[in-house]
C-alpha cells in the first residue's frame, strides 16, 4: 500500500516536473488571434451537398436518424482523445472574445486543443503541450513499460483484450491497471447512438442496412463487433454507412485502440457502374501491360470490393484535421481473413478537395492555355484506376527458384514503388481503354478522344504538385517524385520559361508507357539494390520544382467541410440531441 502511494506520488511529481516548463512555454508561445486565423485558413470552409432526391421516403427518414446518431459520436471521440477534452471544449466555445472564437473554430476542426498539422502541438494554454501519445485510452501517467509488464501478468484472453481494439486501460482504487470494455466506458453515448441506429433500422426498406444497424447497435452493448463487421461487408444499399470504432492512429503509444468514427453517405450509382465496367476489363489490361509476359497473371483473382459514395455527414475520427477521402476497412484480421476488406471512396469529398486545393495549384503551376484542361472527372477516374491497378502487375515472383513477392524483396522501398506503379499503370490503363473504347464497349462510360486525353494528363500533372508540396517523406510523395522526374526526363512534362509546366501531348503517351514498364520491371525483378539505386536518383525534389512549390504555400492544405445537406435534413425534422457539443454557429463560419 505504502509502495503504491509512494509510486503514485513519484509519478505525480515527475509528471509535474515534466509538464510545468512545457505549460509555461505553451503560455508564452500561444498563437494570438491573427496566428490562429492563419492556422485555421489552411482548412478552407467548403459546403458538402448531396442529392437525396432518389431516396425513398422511408430511407430519407432513416437518414435523419443516422445523422443524429453520428452527431453523438463527436462527443464520444473527443472523450477518447483526452480526459478533459469535453470540459475544455465547453469552456472554449462559451468564450465569445475574438481570441475565444478563434480558438473555438480551430478546436472544432481538430476536435482537440492540439493542431494536427503542427505535429499535435497545443494552440492554447492550460493543456498538455502535445496531444497525449496514448490519448485517453490509457492513464495519462502510464508508461509503455508499465503496460507491458502488466500485460504479462494477465491470462491469455485478457492479454488479447488488453492489446485489442475495444477496451480502455484505467487504474483501480489502488492505482493498479485494469481493463474496461468500450461498452462500459462509453455507455451513455453508445446507448443513445444504438437507439438511433435501431430507429433507422426500423425505417429503412433495405435489408442489408437494417441488418448492419441492428447488429452494430447490439455490438455497442455487447462489445463484440464481429457480426456487425460481417454485416458491414455485406452492406449494399442506397444509404451506405460506416459507423463504429475503427482506426488506431490516435493510439500513438501502441496503435491498439480504435477511435469511433462515422461516415453517413449515399452510394454514387454512376461511378459504381463505371467501376463495374472497368472491372470487367482488368484481365485484358493485365494481358497488355508493358511487362515481361512471364510475370503476367493469366487469371486475376477477385478484386476487393470498392464502393463510391457521397458524404452526407461524418463525425468523430472521420471528421477532424485533414479529411479522409478514401478508406479500407475493417482492420480486424479475423473479419478480413473471412470476408476480405472493402474500399470506400468519398467522391464529393474528393471533389471538394479538388475545387479548393487542386484548382488553385493548377493556376500557379500550369501554363495559361493548359489550365482549362484540368477537370474533376479525369481526376476521379484516375483515382479509381489507381485503386484497381494495385491488383494488377507482378504479385507473385520467383527469384533463384524461390517463390516470393515484390513486397518481400523490395522491403521498405516497396510501398513507394507500388504507389507509383498504381499511378502510372492507372494512366496506362485509361489510355488503353480510350484507345479500345469501341471494342471494349466503354462508350458512354469513359470519355475518349483528344480532349479527354489532354484532360487526363494535364489534370495528372497538376495533381503531382498537390502531392509534392508536402515533401517526399512518405510513400505517396516518394512515388510521385519518381514519376514526375521520370516524365520530365522523357519529355512528357516540360517546364516553361515562366517556371510553370505543360504536358507535351506527343511525348507523354510513350513516356507513361516507359514509366509503367520501368516500375513493373522493378517489381518483377525484385532486385532491392537496383531499386535502391534508382530511387536514390529519382526520388528528389529538383531546384526548379522546389521554386514552383514555394509559390503554393498560401493555398489551403485541406477543406473544412460544412455539411449543408445534413444540416437541412435534420433542421426541418428534429431538435438536436442534448449533451452533444454543437459547433458554435457564428456568421463567419457559413
Ligand atoms: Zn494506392
Amino acid at each position: 500500500m505504502l509502495r503504491v502511494l509512494y509510486e503514485a506520488l513519484m509519478r505525480t511529481l515527475i509528471l509535474l516536473l515534466c509538464l510545468f516548463p512545457l505549460i509555461m512555454a505553451a503560455q508564452t508561445n500561444d498563437p494570438n488571434v491573427e496566428q490562429l486565423k492563419q492556422m485555421t485558413a489552411r482548412f478552407a470552409p467548403t459546403p458538402i451537398r448531396v442529392d437525396t432526391s432518389h431516396l425513398s421516403s422511408s430511407d430519407k427518414q432513416a437518414l435523419v436518424k443516422l445523422i443524429e446518431a453520428a452527431r453523438v459520436i463527436d462527443s464520444l471521440f473527443m472523450e477518447q482523445i483526452w480526459s478533459k477534452n469535453l470540459e475544455t471544449w465547453n469552456t472554449v466555445k462559451n468564450d465569445h472574445t475574438p481570441l475565444g472564437e478563434a480558438r473555438a473554430h480551430y478546436y472544432w476542426i481538430n476536435k482537440s486543443p492540439w493542431s494536427a498539422l503542427d505535429a499535435e502541438k497545443a494552440f492554447m494554454p492550460g493543456v498538455p503541450e502535445r496531444k497525449p501519445l496514448g490519448a485517453n485510452f490509457y492513464p495519462e501517467d502510464m508508461t509503455k513499460e508499465e503496460f507491458e509488464t502488466w500485460v504479462k501478468t494477465l491470462s491469455a484472453k485478457e492479454q488479447q483484450e488488453a492489446t485489442g481494439f475495444f477496451t480502455v486501460v484505467r487504474r483501480d482504487a489502488n492505482g493498479k491497471l485494469k481493463l474496461v470494455p468500450y461498452s462500459e466506458e462509453y455507455k451513455q453515448y453508445l446507448q443513445r447512438a444504438g437507439d438511433l441506429l435501431r430507429e433507422a433500422a426500423a425505417l429503412t426498406d433495405n435489408a442489408t442496412l437494417k441488418k448492419f444497424c441492428n447488429e452494430r447497435a447490439a455490438a455497442f452493448a455487447s462489445n463484440d463487433y464481429y457480426a456487425s463487421d460481417i454485416a458491414w461487408m455485406d452492406l449494399d444499399a442506397p444509404i451506405d454507412i460506416t459507423f463504429g470504432p475503427y482506426e488506431t492512429y490516435n493510439d500513438e503509444l501502441f496503435n491498439y485502440k480504435a477511435a469511433f468514427e462515422t461516415y453517413i453517405t449515399l452510394r454514387d450509382e454512376e461511378e459504381s457502374d463505371k467501376l463495374k465496367a472497368f472491372a470487367a476489363h482488368l484481365q485484358e489490361i493485365e494481358n497488355n501491360l508493358p511487362e515481361d509476359p512471364k510475370v503476367r497473371n493469366p487469371k486475376l483473382g477477385a478484386a476487393a470490393p470498392i464502393r463510391v459514395v457521397n458524404s452526407v455527414f461524418s463525425s468523430g475520427d472521420g471528421n477532424h484535421g485533414v479529411q479522409t477521402a478514401a478508406f479500407n476497412l475493417p482492420n480486424d484480421e479475423k473479419v478480413v481473413a473471412e470476408k476480405g476488406a472493402k474500399r470506400v471512396m468519398l467522391k464529393n469529398i474528393q471533389q471538394a478537395k479538388f475545387q479548393t486545393v487542386l484548382m488553385p495549384i493548377a493556376e500557379r503551376t500550369l501554363s495559361k492555355q493548359q489550365q482549362s484542361d484540368v477537370a474533376f472527372e479525369p481526376f476521379f477516374t484516375h483515382i479509381l484506376a489507381h485503386e484497381l491497378m494495385h491488383g494488377l502487375g507482378p504479385q507473385q515472383i520467383t527469384i533463384d527458384g524461390k517463390k516470393t513477392s515484390p513486397r518481400q524483396q523490395l522491403k521498405e522501398l516497396y510501398s513507394s514503388i507500388e504507389e507509383a506503379k498504381a499511378d502510372a499503370t492507372g494512366l496506362f490503363a485509361l489510355q488503353y481503354m480510350m484507345d479500345h473504347e469501341k471494342e471494349m464497349k466503354l462508350e458512354g462510360v469513359l470519355n475518349a478522344g483528344p480532349e479527354a486525353e489532354r484532360q487526363l494528363y494535364t489534370t495528372y500533372l497538376a495533381s503531382t504538385f498537390r502531392t509534392l508540396r508536402f515533401g517526399i517523406t512518405e510513400a505517396h510523395g516518394k512515388g510521385m517524385a519518381f514519376q514526375f522526374n521520370f516524365l520530365v526526363d522523357h519529355g512528357g512534362f516540360v517546364q516553361n520559361p515562366d517556371g510553370t509546366f505543360s504536358v507535351n501531348m506527343q511525348k507523354i503517351k510513350p513516356a507513361v508507357r516507359e514509366l509503367t514498364h520501368t516500375l513493373l520491371t522493378l517489381e518483377a525483378n525484385g532486385n532491392y539494390d537496383a531499386a535502391k539505386k534508382m530511387l536514390a536518383e529519382m526520388v528528389v525534389i529538383r531546384p526548379a520544382t522546389q521554386k514552383l512549390l514555394d509559390r503554393l504555400s498560401d493555398i489551403p492544405v485541406d477543406i473544412e467541410p460544412r455539411f449543408v445537406t445534413a444540416g437541412e435534413l435534420t433542421a426541418s425534422t428534429t431538435k438536436a440531441p442534448p449533451a452533444v457539443p454543437q459547433r458554435p454557429t457564428r456568421p463567419s463560419r457559413n
